[in-house]
């Protein structure tokens, strides 16, 4: 059995120990005043609206405002510029380059791995078993002591499942790092997230993006969800105004319309059944993997011809067919109805031409 948990174990020294940057609005936190503390353009900007001031660092507004939607108190929530800024930051906080080492499990998300690599992390792979489940002892017996991280997708992506909850309880009982569960596609699914079990787990860190359900991508959103411990330190190594003004704005109206998001979860999830019904009737497609995101992983004969065949007709998938445990296999986002329809119509097509050929 592990040692109780300390954050301080995972953390490097010296960021352990940085005094971060303060702002200038962080020693005075009116509304009103004379502000002449930031050199900003007293007049305005060059655009209509007034964009001259910093926006809030500690993004109040928002934390007060999301904490009760998800379930968490304010001082559990991180915003970042995606969730590439969490991602990033969790690796800087606790891996030393060229010393730690983190752990993912394939097939998986590509940033984890770019991350590690960024910051000269070394990087222990243990694959998911061929259900895209954890391979528990697998991974508990490949860690090593410089093992700061563990990164779970779920559902995962590319295959798009769920990941089995005592397999991430396992970890989370029995690593002595952070296990970071990444749940991008949270909303497609109908389980409670990790962020409500985080005071039974300090070393629990949960990720959530406003990029997908929420479809907000091009603001750039993730969200984070840890201890306050784990969050202040987070909060310490940020740039100091890493969400802008405008984001935090549109971000505020977007937290009023919990609801639409909800439908437009609806219409996908409705969508994913009737395009997967539709693969399969295709001869050529072995397989269409259950999921639980807004994607299909989808086996065909032959994946590269498609692939290829789709590029001509301007269809865009993503190819993951050259990816452990995805041979063959093409990722597909579930569009809009007229566009699975020109997807489908691609595809009867090429089943066409290839019957003839
Ligand atoms: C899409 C996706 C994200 C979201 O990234 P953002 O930077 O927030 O847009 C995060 N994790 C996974 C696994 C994803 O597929």
């Amino acid at each position: 059995m592990k040692q109780p948990f300390s954050i301080k174990t995972v953390v490097r020294p010296h960021i352990w120990n940085l005094v971060p940057y303060s702002s200038a609005r962080d020693e005075y936190t009116g509304k009103v005043g004379v502000f002449l503390d930031a050199n900003e353009n007293p007049y305005g900007s060059v655009l209509s609206a007034d964009h001259n001031r910093y926006p809030d660092p500690h993004q109040v507004l928002i934390k007060q405002k999301l904490a009760p939607i998800k379930g968490v108190n304010p001082e559990q929530i991180f915003l970042g510029n995606g969730s590439d800024e969490p991602i990033d930051l969790l690796v800087r906080a606790t891996c030393t380059p060229g010393q730690d080492s983190l752990l993912i499990m394939p097939p998986t998300y590509g940033m984890y791995e770019v991350s590690a690599s960024i910051n000269d992390i070394s990087l222990i792979k243990v694959p998911l078993t061929s259900e895209y489940q954890i391979d528990v002892s697998a991974v508990l017996a490949a860690v090593l002591p410089t093992t700061k991280l563990i990164w779970v997708c779920s559902p995962n992506n590319p295959s798009g499942n769920l990941v089995q909850t005592d397999a991430i309880e396992t970890l989370l009982n029995n690593f002595n790092g952070l296990v970071v569960v990444d749940e991008a596609y949270i909303d497609f699914t109908a389980v409670n997230s990790w962020n409500q079990r985080l005071e039974e787990f300090p070393n629990l860190v949960v990720l959530q993006t406003f990029s997908k359900a929420w479809g907000l991508a091009s603001l750039r959103l993730g969200m984070c969800f840890a201890s306050p411990e784990v969050i202040a330190i987070l909060n310490k190594i940020k740039p100091p105004y890493n969400l802008s003004g405008i984001t935090q704005q549109l971000l505020l109206e977007a937290l009023d319309q919990e609801e639409k998001k909800n439908e437009l979860v609806a219409h996908i999830l409705l969508e994913r059944s009737q395009l997967a019904d539709e693969l399969n009737q295709l001869g050529m497609v072995q397989k269409v993997y259950p999921s639980d995101a807004n994607f299909l992983l989808v086996k065909f004969d032959d994946a590269a011809s498609v692939m290829n065949f789709l590029l001509e007709e301007k269809i865009i998938v993503r190819d993951r067919s050259k990816v452990i445990l995805c041979e063959a296999c093409l990722r597909i986002s579930v569009g809009t109805r007229p566009e699975n329809e020109v997807l489908m119509n691609a595809l009867k097509k090429f089943e066409q031409n290839s019957v003839i050929a």
